[in-house]
Order: structure tokens, then C-alpha cells, then sequence
């Protein structure tokens, strides 16, 4: 069964996300930007207003929400500032290795705080001298009976100045690479993490973005996220249920930058008539319609199959991949209908590019969702189509002709077809020897 609706309950939080974009976080989106600062207060409207940590289970006291549920909410928030989605939105980041982690005790202990007492919580795998290439970290965690002693550093870590704690990937010893890997939940006020200055952004500069520093950290064994070994698997289990999120940032503010530009060309005139009469900018509009569209569908697609537990990996990737990289498009394209006002602070897409170059980036660039998806079809996916040197692609005989075309030989490296009990001594277009021949029918 396929369904696209919405049902009544998404319907309504859609409603009341959208509500709250526009009136919480539109009106102060430019202001922040342009100081160069996060929202804190408003980050706390959210959390007041129950469009945070919507993915608590109803076990430990959440809304249980799912992931399509996360996308719609998303879209909206992402619609009126991807930098402050980005913020909003990482508490569920965070949260993720804990939810997907064995550490029961570990969630009994800390998912109520989440939830009941406003506390954050960051994600930190991406290191100074590392971000794709995960196996590579280097922030340490050596065993010390009870505990772990963590020393590194984090860079990049989305509301790291802010959170009161953090799901922290670290190794064993780096020469294990993937074998080393694991991953602990850690108090921000512990002795020994310090915290960076706000990273200067060209976008998103409404979300903060720090470094971390771990110095001789102690990080009791009971707030283990994942075993030595285990961290690797659950950073990428992790990003399945992420990037369809981030795919969602594309669709929202790549949904505004349509709405704008459409706004825009309705009321501009040139050559005396609104410039929407012209079919150049009526065919970027319907463009920038489709994209959002087919991004929102992947989104979409991706969050409910890890709603349904069913492994997300390869279309979390094909979201985020998609939803990102047409955001950036369609706000290219909203900048050059508004022509050189779109090229000023004056108007909106000029922090919507800013904003949307970042999602190509984050959670994994548009390069790795490219390696993932390569390596499926490379390697996974079964083709429906015979091998080319079994295509029978007869254009010489009619195969519904009486008796059919008898027996067809196929020359496996130029494509010719030849009829006849034998193959021939060699091709007669690319003179390969008789044993390219393969028989066909
Ligand atoms: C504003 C911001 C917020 C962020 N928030 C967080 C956060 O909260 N937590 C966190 O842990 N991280 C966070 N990150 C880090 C982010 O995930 C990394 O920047 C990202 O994964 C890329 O890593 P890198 O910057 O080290 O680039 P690199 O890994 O050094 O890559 C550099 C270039 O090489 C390409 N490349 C690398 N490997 C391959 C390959 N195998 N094939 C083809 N191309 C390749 C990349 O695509 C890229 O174009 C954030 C980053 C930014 C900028």
C-alpha cells in the first residue's frame, strides 16, 4: 500500500511548527545572522514549545515521535532559518547514539533530564584533522579501571558551547582504526573539557559551533554509548536516521527561496510587464517547484523506512545527497531572479545561500553520499536486465517471424548480431576473432 497523506496528528504538528517559524524565528532570523550569534532564548521557546527532542520514546516520557514526523517538523523550522533548525534540530543528533545505543541505564539516567529539565546535548565525531573519514579520529580513550580517560580534541560541534552534554566518538588506538572506535556520553562540566571560541561561519551563524578539548577526562564505564570496536557502526547507524533530516533542511529552505523568487517576480517589472510573464523565469520557478518536491518525497521516503526499521542507509544517503545539493541550486537560481537585489543583505536568499552551502557539507559531504551510493550499485544491486553479451537485439531477423530468427551469435565487443549455426571466423565490423562470438538464441 502506498499512501502520500498526512495523517490528521502530522497534519497539526505541521501546522504548529509552521506557526512557530514564522513567529519566533522568521522575525529574528537576520538579526542573529548578522550578529553573528545563536538564539538561545529562542532555543528555549522551542524546548517550551515541545518541538524539540520530539524522538523520546513515550517509554522514558517523550512524544515517541517518529522520523517523518521530524522531516515535517524540520522542513518548516528550516524553512525560516536553517541555522537555527541546525540548533534545534541537534539535540536530536546528540541524542541519537544514546536512543540507539545497549546502555539502557545510560538513557533511564539521562533521557528524562533531556526532556524534563531542558538539558542539551551535542554530537562530536568530526575531529580538527578529520571529518569524512571517521576511522581516523584520534581523541583518545585509555581504560583506567572503572572508567575511561578521554584526550582530544573535537572540532565542529554544532551548539558545543552550549550543551550540557555530549555524545563524544573516540578510540582505543587509532592504528585499529574502525576496530578502536567507541563512543561515550559526557558531561560538559566534568574537570577537563574546555570549550573553543564560536568558529567564525559564513553561514548558519545562527547556530554555534565550537571545539571541544578533552583533557585527562574521566568518563565512568556506566556512560559507555558503545564499546571499543562498536563506535564505528553506531556513528553510521547514527546518520541513517540523521541525514534524512538534513535532506529535510534543503526542502525547506529551498520551499522559501521558491516562495520568495515567486513573490519576487510578480511584482518586479522589466520590459513593462512583470518579469513572471517571462517563460525564462516561469521555467526556474517550476523548477525550483520540482525540486522541492522530489527532495521532499526522498526525505520522506528515508524517514519513514527507518520509522518502519527498515535499514535507511542507502536512501538516507540518496536524501541528503539530493536534498542538499538541489537546496543550493533553487536558492542559486531564487538569487538571480531577484537580480541584484538578490546580491544584497537587503533581501532574503542572499543568508539562504549562505545558510543551505553548509548542508552540502555536514553529516557527511556530498562526496561520501556519493561513495555510499556508488558502493551499493557497485556491489548490491541486482540489475533486471540480461548481461549485455546476452541482449539478443536481433534487428536483422524478426523474431516473431516463422521458426524465429534460428540461431543468433552475439560479437561480445561491438554488439553485431550474426545468424547462422556458426559463428563467424571473425567479426566483420571489428575483426575480433571467432571466440568473442557468444550465442544468444
Ligand atoms: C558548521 C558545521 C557544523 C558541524 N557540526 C558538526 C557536529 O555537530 N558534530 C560533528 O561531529 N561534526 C560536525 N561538523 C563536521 C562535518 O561533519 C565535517 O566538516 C564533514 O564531515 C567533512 O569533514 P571535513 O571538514 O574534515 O572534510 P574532509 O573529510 O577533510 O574532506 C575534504 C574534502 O574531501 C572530500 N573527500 C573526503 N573523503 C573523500 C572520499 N573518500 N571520496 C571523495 N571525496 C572525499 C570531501 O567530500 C571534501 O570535499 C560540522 C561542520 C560544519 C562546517
Amino acid at each position: 500500500m502506498l499512501d502520500f497523506t498526512l495523517t490528521p496528528e502530522q497534519v497539526a504538528l505541521q501546522q504548529r511548527a509552521r506557526e512557530f517559524a514564522l513567529a519566533e524565528v522568521l522575525p529574528i532570523a537576520w538579526y542573529y545572522d548578522e550578529a553573528n550569534d545563536m538564539p538561545l532564548a529562542v532555543l528555549r521557546k522551542a524546548y517550551d514549545a515541545g518541538i524539540m527532542n520530539l524522538d523520546i520514546p513515550k517509554a522514558y516520557g517523550g512524544q515517541g515521535l517518529g522520523l517523518v514526523e521530524a522531516a515535517i517538523l524540520t522542513e518548516e523550522l528550516a524553512a525560516a532559518c536553517p541555522g537555527l533548525a541546525t540548533s534545534i534540530f541537534d539535540n536530536s543528533l546528540g541524542m541519537e547514539p544514546l536512543l540507539l545505543s545497549k546502555n539502557e541505564d545510560a538513557r533511564k539516567r539521562y533521557l528524562p533530564q533531556i526532556l524534563n529539565d531542558y538539558k542539551k546535548i551535542c554530537f562530536a565525531t568530526s575531529e580538527p584533522t578529520m571529518g569524512s573519514d571517521v576511522a581516523g579520529m584520534r581523541c583518545r580513550a585509555t581504560e583506567d579501571g572503572d572508567d575511561y580517560i578521554l584526550n582530544g580534541t573535537k572540532y565542529w560541534i554544532t551548539n558545543g558551547g552550549v550543551a550540557d552534554y555530549a555524545s563524544v566518538f573516540a578510540t582505543v588506538d587509532p592504528k585499529k582504526q574502525h576496530d578502536g572506535i567507541c563512543a561515550f556520553l559526557v558531561e560538559t562540566d566534568w574537570p577537563g573539557v574546555r570549550v573553543g571560541r564560536p568558529i567564525p561561519k559564513m553561514g548558519q551563524r545562527c547556530s554555534n559551533t565550537v571545539a571541544l578539548k578533552f583533557e585527562d577526562v574521566r568518563v565512568p564505564k556506566a556512560n559507555i554509548l558503545a564499546p571499543p570496536g562498536k563506535g564505528f557502526v553506531l556513528a553510521m547507524k547514527t546518520f541513517g536516521r540523521t541525514r534524512p533530516i538534513i535532506g529535510a533542511f534543503g526542502v525547506g529552505a529551498a520551499r522559501s527561496a521558491m516562495e520568495f523568487s515567486l513573490d519576487y517576480a510578480q511584482k518586479r517589472k522589466a520590459f513593462g510587464m512583470p518579469i513572471s510573464g517571462f517563460q525564462a523565469i516561469q521555467f526556474k520557478i517550476a523548477e525550483m517547484y520540482q525540486k522541492v518536491e522530489t527532495a521532499r518525497l526522498l526525505t520522506l521516503k528515508a524517514a519513514w523506512e527507518a520509522d518502519q526499521n527498515i535499514d535507511p542507509t542507502l536512501d538516507a544517503s540518496i536524501a541528503k545527497l539530493y536534498g542538499t545539493e538541489v537546496a543550493l541550486e533553487v536558492v542559486n537560481e531564487a538569487l538571480q531572479i531577484f537580480g541584484g537585489y538578490g546580491y544584497t543583505k537587503m533581501f532574503p536568499v542572499e543568508k539562504l545561500l549562505r545558510d543551505v552551502r553548509l548542508l552540502r557539507i555536514y553529516e557527511g559531504t556530498s562526496e561520501v553520499q556519493r561513495v555510499i551510493i556508488a558502493g551499493y550499485v557497485m556491489s548490491q544491486y541486482q540489475p533486471v536486465m540480461p548481461p549485455l553479451e546476452d541482449l539478443p537485439l536481433h534487428r536483422e531477423a524478426d523474431p516473431l517471424a516463422d521458426g524465429g530468427t534460428g540461431t543468433a551469435w552475439r560479437c561480445r565487443i561491438c554488439g553485431h548480431v550474426h545468424y547462422g549455426d556458426d559463428a563467424p571466423e571473425e567479426c566483420p565490423y571489428c575483426f575480433f576473432p571467432q571466440s568473442a562470438f557468444k550465442k544468444v538464441s
